[in-house]
């Protein structure tokens, strides 16, 4: 991993094998970071992604795709929950018949390169937990 920050932006080259989650919220802790914008764009293998099920109140449906795609558009934010950075990503992917698919991502390794970047806010973002959606959600600190 290499990142060049510039003010409140900052751009982050994930290398092959890195997983995005763990490395994005390990430098979130090392530079102190609360809350962010997350894009990015790359090609990524062992990827999970899910759908948000409201019949199963906030349970995701969850399906893994294990070949490398083409991270055709990553979006989403860096929040704080529980005490620790949280990343919640959505991205768009396409195999090589160039069809997309995509949801919320779970997880992701990078297969070749994946170009990440944020814009890093001031202020707190802590999700908790909503019982009406079954899922953690934002408070505004
Ligand atoms: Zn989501």
């Amino acid at each position: 991993m290499r990142y060049l920050i510039d003010n409140n932006k900052v751009f982050v080259a994930l290398d092959r094998g890195e997983e995005i989650f763990s490395s994005l919220e390990k430098l979130a802790l090392q530079e102190n970071w609360q809350a962010a914008h997350v894009f990015a764009i790359g090609a990524v293998d062992k990827v999970e992604l899910g759908v948000y099920d409201p019949a199963s109140k906030g349970y995701y449906l969850r399906q893994s795709f294990p070949t490398i795609a083409e991270l055709v558009s990553l979006d989403g934010n860096l929040s704080y929950k529980d005490g620790k950075p949280f990343f919640h990503l959505h991205g768009v992917l396409c195999g090589k018949d160039y069809n997309c698919f995509g949801g919320h991502l779970f997880t992701a390794t990078v297969a070749a390169v994946c170009e990440v970047n944020l814009h890093i806010l001031k202020g707190n973002v802590v999700r908790e937990f909503n019982e009406n959606i079954g899922i953690a959600h934002c408070m505004i600190r």
